[in-house]
């Protein structure tokens, strides 16, 4: 008998060995179904691993009454690595002093051992024990040969089991497929994408090169990255020169994701994410002919702001978006959600297992599960495992018992995350194979490449289990237990990745998640790649190491894009003068009229300065983001409200002596019925969103804020209101600009001044410089005529209340500068050279946007594009 410390080195030697190979563990349970199906009632049966976790949760659940706070799951999980850990290590269960965490971990355990008997179950953890029981007494022969290959460490429970195994005359053999250390590298880069693009390029060199060698490369956190894995390998390789071994659990296949998210169609209550994926996946009825109306009924929806649905409410609120629509429209889609309502009935109360099976099935059948299109080869291969998961369900009802529709749900869930499934095309013989670290181990190849191992990765840290009492887990060696098993489990895997290859190189990021690293201390002594060594492979060392920081974002979009500059928006052969020219001279006429396109207002040089990409899809490709739905109003929404309330106050005010002739009384009076007159409005709207207790604290909020700005409004050199959200139309730069002010008041000397409400953070330093982050207001002072002598922000936000801004005159307002006080902030010296600089630049933004200029250019970098929504279109960050 052959045996290997995992299925991936069985499956290597069986293709050389004609002797049986199975991995370990793999041998224990074929023993054990042997036994169990020759005896049926004398052995116990094995338990598999969600009728474990099951079991633990049960009983932690029990006495969750004496600590509430506990997280059931995670518990159960720690919970049971303690239980494994204990077997393999031998530890029996602990007694004196110990911590809280240890007590309760033996009363849990000591429940399971006793449950595991009363129904005659045992688990893996128990299962080497009881397989050596049985050679011990002579009921179990073990072979006569046991050759054991690639094991790098052997657990107490595992060398006692090998111990009984050889007093039973049983012949214990060691092997290595690799014996001698290959020729070692290390290699810097600058990320941890680039590592597995330079591993993918040196593997298409090396297979074009040397056609018949055996590749490896090893990815520590493969089973996270495996998407990624594939996508840049796709990139170098064709599919069949490479297997990923890091098969996935069923849950993370879309097919199998789309089956949990339409039996939660059923649930008590549906949050607004599940809908808009089940609008959005194309596995239920129509979905393919039904796509661009089911796409056009999830904006709808999201305009509602809802945050849950049950079933029927979202029956109810498709029915008012399809009168949107044109007839016809998502009738498909209505009528199989109406056909499983009618279902509702028989989810209520407890069932068994067979039982929720059949309703399950039953409702994804109404679903149109799973939809019109043909499966692909992959996609039946899962449906094909979904019916083995229904299965195995059914057979954990030995431990389940009768349960609800919500627990049936989350333990369908549970298994869709337990069952591995690996696609049968990455089953074939590929020369090129992607593996995690363990899988590794053993493994010969002609060509090594292992990523990540940097200084913050290997060693790994620590991590001990919170059960087992510390010192116990150190003294003996449990795996994680102190940083110096670590070091000797990562110094000797080191070891033997040296010798997996002819050839290794071990490359590492400088920077992960924006903090710089560096080369772990295991690897230092080997030499480092120069970018001539690595040159041949195809590969270019970019930056020197101290450049890393100072990658253009764009540079992988320079590669990318053809073309930074799209159409002009208007004929491009007329220059500014002559646009503007044309524009005054005929503006009555509507064909010149026609020729200058209406775009929108200060919003277009804002994108524009900002990035001119951003500014060309959201205004010219019109690229909208979704409507997030959340709880409660966002900032824009509260921006929105303010304004309206102080529009509405100053309505019939005409000057700080009418403001100040009204009592204190007379003023929060008017302030409450502004307030409560515009979130009425809003409260029609959203009724779901402004609940009455949501309504009043917004309510109480802005009243609050109204009331601070109005006092600041007291304490001002007198002033008129000229107007409030006063509508100005211009052209500039060709395109042609709508935007309103906020207010325009006169001053004593007759000088206007105006003010744009803030409820966000601003700072008139963004007014300054070629691309103003900025520019409304410079944008508002410049078109506005007579020319007013002062732009000012008024920002009301509950930290404060103030006024910020620029005037040629001082102290016309709190918190004003002139230009001279302004200069740090980038500022010309006097206003009108300010005020000519701003025309200027206003005209150069609003000209590069009418000429299509189109660049990804963020004006500052990761800054900027922290909160844009176009990154999956610029491909600024791949
Ligand atoms: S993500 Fe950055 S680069 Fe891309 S459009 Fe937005 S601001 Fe420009």
């Amino acid at each position: 008998m052959h045996l290997t410390p995992n299925r991936r080195l069985a499956i290597f030697l069986s293709k050389q060995s004609a002797e049986p190979v199975l991995s370990f563990h793999a041998w224990l349970e074929t023993i054990w179904q042997t036994i169990q199906n020759d005896y049926p009632e004398q052995y116990p049966k094995l338990l598999t691993r969600a009728e474990q976790e099951i079991l633990w949760e049960k009983i932690i659940y029990a006495t969750q009454s004496e600590a509430p706070l506990l997280r059931t799951s995670s518990t159960a999980r720690l919970a049971s690595e303690a239980w494994n850990a204990c077997h393999q290590w031998q530890v029996p269960l602990f007694e004196g002093n110990i911590t809280d965490d240890s007590h309760a971990y033996c009363r849990w355990a000591k429940e399971y051992q006793s449950l595991c008997q009363a129904n005659h179950w045992i688990d893996s953890a128990q299962l080497l024990d009881h397989i050596r029981d049985l050679i011990e007494q002579g009921t179990l022969s073990p072979p006569p040969t046991l050759s054991c290959t690639g094991f790098e460490e052997w657990t107490p429970q595992q060398q006692r089991f090998l111990d009984s195994c050889r007093q039973k005359n049983s012949s214990i053999e060691f092997h290595s497929l690799i014996s001698e250390i290959g020729e070692v590298s290390r290699l810097p880069v600058r990320s941890k994408e680039e590592e597995l693009e330079f591993a993918a390029k040196a593997t298409k060199y090396w297979l074009a090169e040397y056609p018949l060698v055996r590749i490896g490369i090893i990815i520590p956190d493969l089973e996270y990255r495996r998407f990624e894995v594939e996508r840049i390998f796709k990139e170098q390789l064709s599919e069949e020169t490479f297997n990923i071994a890091a098969p996935l659990s069923l849950f993370e296949y879309p097919l199998i994701q789309s089956i949990l998210l339409g039996l939660k169609l059923m649930l008590r209550e549906i949050p607004f994410a599940t809908i808009s994926q089940y609008l959005r996946l194309p596995f239920f009825g129509q979905a393919q002919t039904e796509a661009a109306e089911r796409a056009a009924l999830e904006v709808l929806l999201r305009d509602k702001r809802k945050e849950h649905y049950t079933l029927e409410s979202f029956i109810f609120a498709l029915e008012s978006c399809l009168k949107k629509l044109p007839e016809g429209c998502g009738t498909h889609l209505l009528a199989s959600l109406k056909e499983v309502a009618a279902l509702r009935t028989q989810f209520r109360g407890k069932r068994t297992a067979e039982v929720w099976k059949d309703i399950c099935r039953e409702l994804l059948n109404r679903l149109g599960w799973p939809g019109e299109r043909p499966l692909n080869e992959e996609e039946y291969q899962l449906k094909e495992q979904w019916d083995t998961l229904l299965i195995e369900y059914i057979q954990m009802g030995r431990v389940l018992g009768e349960h609800s529709y919500g627990e049936a749900i989350s333990h369908i869930q549970r298994l869709s995350k337990i069952k591995q499934f690996l696609p049968s095309s990455q089953l074939g013989a590929a020369p090129v194979q992607i593996l995690g670290l363990l899988e590794a181990m053993g493994l010969p190849f002609d060509y090594l490449w292992v990523v990540g191992l940097h200084r913050d990765t290997w060693p790994t840290d620590p991590s001990p289990n919170p059960y087992i009492p510390l010192a116990l887990q150190r003294s003996l060696g449990l795996p994680r237990s102190s940083a110096n098993r670590e070091l000797q489990v990562a110094k000797r895997i080191t070891q033997q990745l040296c010798m997996g290859g002819k050839t290794v190189i071990f490359s590492y990021p400088y920077s992960v998640d924006d903090h710089i690293t560096s080369v772990s201390s295991l690897l230092i002594g080997y030499p480092e790649l120069s970018a001539e060594q690595i040159e041949p492979l195809g590969l270019t060392l970019v930056l020197a190491k101290k450049d890393a920081k100072e990658v253009p974002l764009d540079s992988a979009v320079e590669n990318t894009l053809s073309s930074s500059v799209g159409d002009p928006v208007v004929n491009p052969s007329l220059d500014i003068n002559t646009y503007a020219a044309v524009f005054e001279k005929n503006s009555n006429s509507e064909a010149k009229e026609a020729e200058l396109v209406t775009f929108g207002g200060s919003r277009i040089l804002k994108l524009q300065a900002a990035c001119p990409f951003r500014a060309f899809a959201d205004i010219r490709l019109k690229a909208k983001p979704l409507t997030s739905v959340r709880l409660g109003l966002n900032a824009s929404e509260r921006g929105d409200i303010l304004h309206q309330c102080l529009l509405d106050f100053w309505k019939g005010l005409n000057s700080q002596d009418e403001l100040n002739a009204l009592s204190d009384h007379e003023c929060c009076a008017r302030t409450e019925r502004v307030v409560s007159d515009v979130f009425e409005k809003w409260r029609l709207k959203f009724p779901h969103l402004l609940t009455p207790q949501y309504l009043l604290l917004e309510k109480t909020r802005t009243e609050a804020l109204i009331q601070k700005f109005i006092q600041l409004e007291k304490l001002r050199s007198p002033f008129e209101v000229v107007g409030v959200e006063v509508e100005q139309k211009v052209v500039l730069g060709g395109v042609h600009l709508r935007f309103r002010i906020d207010r325009i008041d006169r001053l004593e000397n007759g000088e206007e001044l105006l003010i744009d409400y803030k409820t966000g953070r601003v700072h008139i330093s963004e007014w300054f410089g070629a691309r103003p982050r900025d520019p409304q207001l410079p944008l508002y002072c410049i078109t506005r005529r007579p020319n007013p002598s002062g732009v000012a922000f008024g920002i009301i936000r509950p930290d404060t209340v103030k006024f910020q801004g620029l005037s040629a005159i001082e102290d016309c307002l709190p918190g004003i500068h002139t230009p001279t006080k302004a200069a740090r902030y980038g500022s010309a010296e006097t206003w009108d050279a300010q005020y000519a600089v701003w025309e200027k630049d206003m005209e150069k933004l609003a000209y590069e946007f009418r000429m299509g200029k189109a660049e990804v250019d963020p004006i500052d970098g990761e800054t900027t594009c922290r909160t844009c929504h176009l990154k999956a279109i610029c491909r600024v960050q791949r």
